[in-house]
């Protein structure tokens, strides 16, 4: 996932101990494969490296930041400034229509929509124009229910049952969902325009999937040209690896994203807002805690330890305590570069993580050194478990889990020459540059 892998980049340059020109290069480099990895448009990453470079090496620098953190906050930026403008809802009486391709969530976002206005004290008619199948009808009609919301729709053309259903509409908010087309064509250019002629809408929303990625731009820019679209609205945000690239190449054309579909629920709808985008995939509420989180990320010495001693169960659980408070950013696992240990590991809850603390304290020197001396006697396993108040599974689970990060540990040492890595990055710059 986009989010995953960019905080892997960030975490890298964070855990520098200097921060210089070419780790900032190395960061734009990392940040460029994994854009382009989740469908952002090349022209785009090019420029968003470009804005990085400049900004981050050449430019204003306020003096309060150190070098690392002022390079963090202009990747976070520029990021926000990809993804788009934020959407500012509009809560009064209007008119809304909804098009887009076949399958893309618009009768499912109709009833968000819905729900969405509904919560903020308007009420909805929800008008069913989709003529082309009548089980789209039957489907709005459903959710219509569900949500509270009349529904309205007769045997017509969709312009016709538009008309229709103005005649006597009272509800502050109007929304059209309307039919769809395998690809773009001229007969569903024809449709849109004429109901939009009849509903003179002050909104249409375009709904797309999150998983075509940059093609979004282009279809944006299509069905704009058909009617003014005044808005995009991009679902099934929640499983798609190009969500960015669907959201920055929509950005581009202007085109504003109004809302994000995060699920198949009602609820599942957000208004759009690139900083809480942006601040999702970095795993961070906001700019502030991002900055925050820098200030406290792992220290040098972890990445010392690690490399003199190897993994130890006192470093793995060092780290699983920082992963629980710094997230990505903070731990050493990722600033190494090794980045496919298990989320479930990494993510231990403060009752594990007290339990283990136990088990570690009754751990003599040499299991601690080498747990598998654990594994192979029952009398240790025993005691452990006794000694810190756990069940023998537990102290088999724990076992387990360092097992499994060793593995990768060593893996990734023979596989891409961990002591050089190491020494590059511990050594990184001369003192003195930050
Ligand atoms: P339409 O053909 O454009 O009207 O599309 P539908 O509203 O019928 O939706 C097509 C499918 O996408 C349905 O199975 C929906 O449940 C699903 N869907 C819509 N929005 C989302 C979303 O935000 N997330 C997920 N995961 N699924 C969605
Ligand atoms: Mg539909």
């Amino acid at each position: 996932m986009l989010g995953d892998k960019l905080r892997e980049a960030i975490a890298k340059l964070t855990g520098k101990a200097y921060v210089d020109e070419a780790a900032v290069k190395t960061l734009i480099k990392d940040l460029q494969k994994v854009l382009l990895a989740s469908d952002v448009n090349v022209k785009l990453v090019f420029e968003l490296s470009k804005r990085i470079e400049e900004r981050a090496l050449r430019s204003e620098k306020k003096e309060a930041l150190t070098l690392k953190e002022h390079v963090v906050k202009v990747v976070y930026e520029e990021l926000v400034r990809l993804m788009g403008d934020s959407y500012t809802p509009r809560i009064d009486k209007h008119k809304i229509l909804l098009c887009g391709l076949y399958g893309s969530g618009k009768t499912t976002t109709a009833a968000k929509l819905a729900k969405f206005y509904k919560n903020r004290g308007l009420s909805v008619l929800l008008v069913g124009a989709d003529v082309d199948r009548p089980a789209a009808q039957e489907q709005l009609r459903q959710l219509a229910e569900k949500v509270g919301a009349r529904f309205y729709t007769t045997k017509a053309d969709a312009a016709a049952i538009v008309r229709e259903a103005l005649k006597d509409a009272k509800e502050d908010v109007i929304i059209v969902d309307s039919a769809g087309r395998n690809a773009f064509d001229d007969q569903l250019a024809a449709e849109l325009k004429a109901i939009y002629e009849v509903l003179k809408p002050e909104e249409v929303f375009l709904v797309i999937t999150g998983d075509i990625g940059q093609v979004a731009g282009k279809q944006a820019a299509e069905f704009n040209s058909i009617v003014p679209i005044s808005g995009v609205i991009a679902t099934r945000m929640d499983g798609s690896g190009k969500g960015g690239g669907a959201l920055s190449a929509v950005a581009a054309t202007g085109a504003k994203i109004a809302f994000i579909g995060v699920g198949e629920k009602i609820d599942d709808l957000e208004i759009y807002k690139s900083e809480k985008f942006v601040g999702r995939l970095l795993g961070m509420p906001d700019l502030e805690t991002l900055m925050e989180k820098i200030k406290q990320v792992a220290k040098e010495e972890d990445l010392k330890k690690i490399e003199s001693e190897g993994l130890t169960i006192e470093t793995f659980y060092e780290q699983l305590k920082a992963a629980k408070k710094l997230g990505p950013l903070g731990n050493v696992f990722s600033m190494l570069g090794v980045n496919n240990i298990p989320k479930d590991v990494l993510q231990q809850s403060e009752e594990k993580l007290k339990k283990y603390e136990a088990m570690i304290n009754s751990m003599t020197k040499a299991e601690k050194k080498d747990p598998k001396l654990i594994r192979s006697s029952k009398g240790r396993l025993a005691r452990i478990a006794k000694g810190s108040g756990c069940s023998e599974n537990d102290v088999r689970e724990f076992l387990s889990q360092f097992e499994k990060v060793e593995k990768m540990m060593e893996k990734f040492q023979k596989d891409r020459g961990f002591r050089t890595k190491m020494e590059k990055m511990l050594k990184g710059m001369p003192p003195g540059v930050m």
